[in-house]
């Protein structure tokens, strides 16, 4: 099997699994956690825009559970692809959707999704440093394959598209967003534990990490 053919298969067997968009890439700087896979498969999925309606000024019990099960479908496909594409004699290593590596790095996967995701032409990170992708903006989720599978995007990467709106630095409660652009691969522009310690310091009672989901609602790029 030549390589278009793998690239459609994989796609298939994502998109049969409930992946939204699927994206290949090569990566300038592979993951120290896996320094000899050096492409990248991004899959997002879709969130449910009924969910994201519930959300006012504050996060809701709808979209944390809706955040958690759409992580645990991106971990499963990434499961399956990665030992698709072992069956055919490469290495792949799902990251999962919702990481954190300890002590030492409480906010930070093996690698960034969103910057797989970027490098893979599917959209580009915006001021809130979310992933937004040209189809559904930032009403995705995302997660990553780490593999030596030398399939490369056939997709530019993106320019941030933000423009002068800063609606989501405004929006933010915890003041987490600081409403810069972030660099070409979207690393990180916002505080990211200003964001985690509002949820944990105020919904206790809905869950904790970094899910309040406002800088998503108000996002114009999301018809919401
Ligand atoms: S999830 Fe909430 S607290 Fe975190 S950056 Fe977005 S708006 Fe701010
Ligand atoms: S709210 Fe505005 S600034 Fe924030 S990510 Fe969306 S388009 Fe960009």
């Amino acid at each position: 099997m030549n390589y278009k053919d793998i690239k459609i298969k994989l796609e298939n067997l994502a998109k049969s699994l409930g992946a939204s968009l699927v994206g290949f890439c090569k990566l300038d700087k592979p993951s120290k956690y896996a320094p000899s896979l050096n492409y990248g498969i991004s899959i997002a999925v879709k969130l449910s825009d009924a969910v994201f309606k519930t959300i006012e000024d504050a996060p809701s019990f709808m979209y944390f559970q809706h955040y958690r099960t759409a992580n645990a479908l991106l971990d499963q496909i990434a499961f399956r692809l990665s030992q698709k594409i072992e069956e055919l004699g490469f290495l792949a290593m799902p990251i999962a959707a919702s990481q954190s590596l300890g002590k030492n790095s409480p906010y930070n996967g093996a690698i960034a999704h969103k910057t797989v995701a970027v490098l893979s032409g599917l959209g580009f990170v915006g001021k809130s440093g979310l992933f937004l992708s040209n189809e559904y903006g930032s009403k995705v989720r995302l997660v990553t394959i780490l593999t030596n599978l030398p399939i490369e995007s056939d997709l530019p990467i993106i320019e941030n598209g933000c423009g002068d709106c800063e609606i989501c630095k405004n929006a933010c409660p915890a003041g987490a967003i600081f409403g810069e652009k972030p660099n070409a691969l979207g690393e990180r522009n916002i505080d990211a534990e200003l964001c985690s310690n509002y949820m944990k310091s105020n919904f206790q009672d809905i869950g904790r990490g970094s899910v309040c989901g406002i800088c998503i609602k108000v996002c114009p790029k999301n018809n919401l």
